[in-house]
């Protein structure tokens, strides 16, 4: 394969593929395009986005969204990022499935983005009386105070770009989520808006390394030696599986990680952690059981079998749980995710396969 990088070696189809995303193929005057199900601007499901086969340049039509696509800003806007180090690792990892390797170059001396250890913006913890936006959620002062919560009213992440110059990313009317890695180490963070009108909602701290390869809370399950993780998306599901797993004392050895999407990064890559190493980590401190509850629909569960697949092949007793349709387990009460976890279906091939010829959130 030719180009220089893993986006020119992705076809549109490769990356709806690759990221379980609903689409069917149409054709008409416009040529042979993807008809995809939900737009990851507006959120609008009602199958009114087009992606050309071949350019991957489209449109989505749902009401006054308009948002026009090409295939990396419509991969940036699946992966909620504007980071395009992180978009371009994505489809490098991609294009790496289908037999391309990167050319070795000579690198430039890049300057580190840190000089010292990670600081967060300013910011104010959660505390006892918790932050009014995730009170309003339902989501209680002890569980945002577990999970460090913060407040950034006015705040910055300063770092240093790669020729070394001082550079600043605002912050300000975030909810700041820190992320540590297994050893307790923070290691990068997200700022998730409060007004409802910032976009994106999610912000990342500029060249840290993409969530994508931590699991949120597992410094925790190490740290407690659970034997059965329940793994969530991002981290307000996994404060409401917290939550709702807190809720019943008889519960014991059980808690919520976090995945951060519904992919697992689970391909060693030499000098970069992966989810797989902190999973493969936490086996090893007595995890055996992992429950996958993610979103109640079709390509989060298309997602989770796949997660499924990999993670059996590595020891893990690996259950399947169902979520009503359309909602995630900060929608839902916390009698509904304890069922939801309590009902899960141990993954077995004939789940699987059952799962792809129907799935029940289509
Ligand atoms: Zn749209």
């Amino acid at each position: 394969m030719n180009g220089d990088s893993g986006y020119q070696n992705v076809t549109p189809e490769d990356f709806l593929e690759y990221e379980g995303i609903e689409y069917r193929q149409t054709s008409g005057s416009r040529g042979r395009q993807f008809n995809i199900r939900e737009c990851p601007k507006c959120g609008g499901s009602s199958w009114k986005v087009y992606l050309g086969v071949d350019s991957g340049y489209g449109n989505c039509f749902h009401g006054s969204c308009d948002t026009k696509f090409n295939l990396w800003t419509f991969a940036a806007a699946h992966l909620a990022t504007e980071d395009n180090k992180a978009i371009g690792a994505k489809f490098d990892e991609i294009a790496k499935g289908g037999g391309w390797r990167p050319k070795q170059r000579v690198r430039k001396q890049v300057t580190p983005a840190l000089s010292g250890a990670l600081k967060l913006p300013m910011s104010v913890a959660a505390g006892a009386a918790g932050i009014p936006y995730l009170n309003d959620r339902g989501f209680s002062a002890a569980i945002q105070t577990a999970f460090e919560l913060r407040m950034c009213h006015d705040g910055a992440f300063f770092y240093k770009d790669e020729d070394g110059n001082d550079r600043r990313k605002v912050f300000s009317g975030r909810v700041i989520i820190p992320i540590r890695d297994l050893g307790g180490q923070l290691v990068t963070f997200q700022g998730r808006d409060v007004t409802g009108k910032a976009d994106p909602k999610y912000l990342f701290p500029a060249r840290l390394s993409s969530t994508a390869r931590y699991l949120y809370n597992g410094h925790r399950a190490k740290v407690e030696g659970w034997a059965h993780a329940v793994m969530g998306e991002g981290a307000p599901d996994v404060w409401a599986i917290q939550a709702a797993i807190d809720g019943d004392r008889n519960w014991r050895g059980i808690g919520a990680i976090g995945s951060f999407g519904k992919n697992l990064t689970l391909d060693a890559e030499p000098g970069m952690p992966t989810q797989l190493q902190a999973l493969m980590e936490l086996k090893a401190a007595g995890l055996k059981i992992i429950t996958i509850l993610w979103d109640g629909e079709r390509a989060a569960l298309t997602g989770a079998v796949k997660a499924a697949e990999k993670l059996v092949r590595y020891g893990f007793a690996v259950r399947i749980g169902f979520l009503p349709r359309g909602k995630d387990p900060a929608e839902v009460a916390g009698e509904i995710v304890r069922k939801a976890i309590d009902r899960a279906l141990p993954y077995s091939k004939a789940l699987g396969i059952k799962i792809k010829l129907r799935n029940p959130y289509a």
